[in-house]
């Protein structure tokens, strides 16, 4: 394996590259990087958000950007705002030590006079929607006539969004002779002939298995009644106390009703969709990657570009059409060399949806039983205990109320004392699943020939879709 100091990075870099934590490069990286730094080859690269591909591109560009001159040499086009700030943000981190280099995002939904002034003062890397990079074009603001490299991150999600018309144009306006890099999570006809037409006998890496999810993302279901989808959210939701996900709706009414339904019920969650204006849907993602929030009900649209590395799951309320959004979807969680988790709530009528994404993900999706409220309340409990043996108590305002709280208490036994405060904390669980009864997925309801043979509550785990082969 080949490290940082071997790559032939300038000591400027390799400085960046030890702030940023970075120890080892990552696969994508392994791959990427030599060939960017050495022969003037294209590239196709294979990979999902989260393997690290920002900088697998973005060191070696920063280390070829010639600071002397002003020109635009460097051209990165990606698919949301979101994303650009980010590239630009994780570029600037990259040349911390590398001499004056100007890293500009242009992207729509922001004023474009703003963004005229920055091209005007000379940017020498240009991350760009391709939208709003199309009206600069138009307005004379950016020149593109020195560019030598472009870059088109998440290629796939430019074409998904509709920009193939506006990445034709503007690849026409840049040099021919150029280096071209192509990234993208899956390979499709689109993207091979844009390859074809555009780029000069590209290499071709993989990352991870072509057309498949990322390595540590596991995959599990839920058989649901279409009318028991919210009920067994919450469910999941109560069962994972920790949990840090985004759930995936198909609409955006059917977003902010679930979104609703969450927040009414007294969970720490949000909406993001189209109908939220940006400065709506800046502040949702920005409480969201402080974990102020944790359960984010989005749109694939909105969702695009947010960029977070830590999330614990993946919930498909309603399953995609195309199993490549699937891909997109479950690509958010696993990331940075964490584990995580995708989970579907699919009903009876979705499960061919369900087959067709098995098929293309080619790895196990895990039936699981949908947890009971005893289960829940028990999860819970012995995650409030954990808490309360770990939590710090050493707070003099603690110390000073101390004295009169004892006497107040002073009729109650420990026991008693206890159960007063789980019931304070666990009102709502307890009221919710105490009275409450299970839910019961269609295939036990049924009771059906599909090989099942656990109880309510014995929790046996087993891989397999009703009709399919998985
Ligand atoms: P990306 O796929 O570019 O969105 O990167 C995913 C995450 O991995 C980002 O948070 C990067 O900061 C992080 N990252 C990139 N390269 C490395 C590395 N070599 N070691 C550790 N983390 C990295």
């Amino acid at each position: 394996m080949i490290n940082f100091e071997e790559m032939g990075f300038t000591p400027g870099i390799l400085k960046a590259i030890q702030e940023l934590g970075f120890e080892q490069p990552m696969p994508v990286q392994e791959k990427v990087i030599p060939l960017m730094l050495g022969d003037e080859c294209d590239i196709i690269a294979l990979a999902q958000t989260g393997t690290g591909k920002t900088a697998a591109f973005g060191l070696p560009l920063v280390q070829a950007t010639d600071t002397e001159t002003n020109s635009t040499q460097a051209l990165i086009l990606c698919p949301t705002r979101e994303l650009c700030m980010q590239i630009a943000g994780d570029l600037s981190d990259y040349s911390r030590y590398t001499g004056k280099l100007n890293i500009l995002a242009v992207y729509g939904g922001a004023s474009i006079d703003n963004q005229i002034r920055g091209l005007k003062k000379g940017a020498h890397i240009i991350v760009a929607t391709p939208g709003r990079l199309i009206d600069l074009i138009g307005r004379r603001a950016a020149k593109l006539n020195n560019v030598s490299t472009v870059i088109l991150d998440e290629a796939d999600e430019m074409l998904n969004m509709g920009f193939l018309d506006s990445i034709n144009e503007i690849l026409e306006e840049v040099p021919k002779e150029r280096r071209t890099l192509l990234f993208s999570a899956t390979m499709s006809s689109e993207i091979a002939s844009i390859a074809r037409k555009y780029m000069n006998d590209p290499i071709e890496i993989t990352i991870g298995t072509k057309n498949s999810s990322a390595e540590n993302v596991s995959h599990a279901y839920y058989l649901v009644h279409a009318k028991d989808k919210y009920k067994v959210l919450k469910r999941i939701a109560d069962f994972e106390p920790d949990i840090y996900a985004i759930v995936f709706c198909r609409t955006r009414i059917e977003t902010q009703d679930i979104a609703s339904k969450l927040i009414n019920d007294g969970y720490n969650a949000d909406a993001l969709h189209g109908d939220l204006s940006q400065a709506q849907r800046d502040t949702v993602m920005q409480k969201f990657r402080l974990k102020n929030l944790r359960i984010l009900v989005a749109t694939d649209v909105a969702a695009r570009g947010l960029d977070v590395d830590d999330l614990t799951h993946v919930i498909n309320f309603s399953l995609p059409d195309d199993p490549e959004i699937y891909l997109h979807r479950c690509g958010r969680t696993g990331r940075a060399g964490k584990t995580g988790i995708s989970i579907s709530l699919v009903h009876l009528r979705e499960k061919q949806n369900l087959q067709r994404i098995v098929r293309m993900v080619k790895k196990p999706f895990k039936a699981m039983p949908i947890p009971t409220g005893s289960e829940i309340c028990g999860k819970q409990l012995s995650s409030w205990v954990t808490k309360l043996e770990t939590v710090s108590t050493d707070h003099q305002e603690i110390e000073k109320l101390l004295p009169e709280i004892k006497l107040k208490l002073s009729g109650l036994d420990r026991e008693e004392l206890l159960k007063r405060v789980i019931s304070l904390e666990f009102d709502r669980f307890l009221d919710d699943y105490r009275h409450g009864e299970d839910l019961i997925d269609p295939i036990t309801e049924k009771d059906s020939s599909f090989e099942r043979s656990d109880k309510r509550g014995s929790r046996v785990q087993y891989t397999g879709i009703p009709g399919t082969a998985y």
